[in-house]
């Protein structure tokens, strides 16, 4: 059962305290209030680049009007606010894509070392400007059956990820393990493992890393471009793939992100 708690300030001399309300919810009810939840996250991330915004409008047709110094500067900003509601909207459609779907529906064979290649290539010039380095030894031939766009979407967030919150001169290493023999999910698997030795986390914040807008330092986030989306994204992706995602870290030492998804079988 999950209780929603209540508290209120009794402010009664001489007798003063305070009151628990325990409150227990159904299923139903925790369904209603996760999606209220959800519109007032999106309504927040969505108002504060739009406030910035409506500011820096009305700044441009008032005292700024006639200064070119400032007129550059704050289009500069306005640019990286919309880049900011860009990203979440794209965001929030992979995620209502990838809830809407039960299992993948077009399930092909997808070459595993390949999508994380070409995943490593687009986000070079990231890891450049970090100072990071990228360890990758891709094995041949490691086929899952599953959608490419969609696991091409879980190693652009675990690297992408690891590149922004790894610091500078983090290395990353990549292992794709194309025949574990003994993996939780009891089908022949493939592993991959997206370890950095960045500053880690917290155990106590790792259980919570998928939720939808949950964040460590919600500002660095949003100073890396961060939607705060891109954890639950891979989550449900992994999920429709039958596979799991696994979070281990160590605070000074790095995180290690663990994918393991059904192999290619012949009668697949
Ligand atoms: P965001 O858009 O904020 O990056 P994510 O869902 O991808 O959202 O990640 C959620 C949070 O998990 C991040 O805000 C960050 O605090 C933490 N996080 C994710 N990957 C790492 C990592 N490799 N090292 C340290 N912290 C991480």
């Amino acid at each position: 059962h999950t209780y929603a708690v209540s508290v209120g300030f009794i402010d009664m001399a001489p007798a003063q305290g305070v009151l628990l309300c325990f409150e227990d919810m159904s299923e139903k009810e925790q369904a209603s209030q996760m999606r209220r939840d959800f519109v007032a996250n999106v309504s927040h991330e969505l108002r504060t680049p739009l406030t910035a915004l409506m500011g820096f409008i009305e700044t441009l047709q008032g005292p700024a009007r006639r200064d070119d110094t400032a007129i550059d500067r704050f289009l500069g900003i306005m640019q990286s606010e919309a880049a900011r509601m860009e990203r979440l909207v794209r965001d929030l459609l992979s995620l209502s894509r990838v809830e809407s779907e039960e299992r993948v529906r077009a399930a092909d064979p997808v070459d595993l070392g390949r999508i994380i290649g070409s995943v490593l290539h687009t986000l070079r010039p990231l890891a450049k400007a970090c100072g990071c380095e990228i360890v990758f030894d891709p094995p041949e031939g490691v086929l899952v059956p599953g959608n490419s766009d969609q696991l091409q979407q879980v190693f652009t967030n675990l690297i992408e990820n690891a590149i922004k919150y790894g610091g500078k001169g983090n290395t990353i290493t990549i292992t794709l393990d194309g025949s574990a023999p003994e993996t939780s999910l009891r089908v022949p698997a493939v592993i991959v493992w997206v370890a950095d030795q960045g500053p880690g986390i917290d155990p106590l914040h790792i259980p919570r890393l998928t939720e939808r807008f949950y964040r460590v330092d919600a500002h660095r986030s949003r100073e890396m471009g961060g939607t705060g989306l891109g954890l639950a994204i891979v989550k449900h992706i992994i999920n429709r793939h039958r596979g799991r995602l696994r979070i281990e870290s160590t605070p000074g030492q790095g995180s290690v992100f663990t994918v393991i998804l059904p192999r290619l079988t012949r009668d697949a």
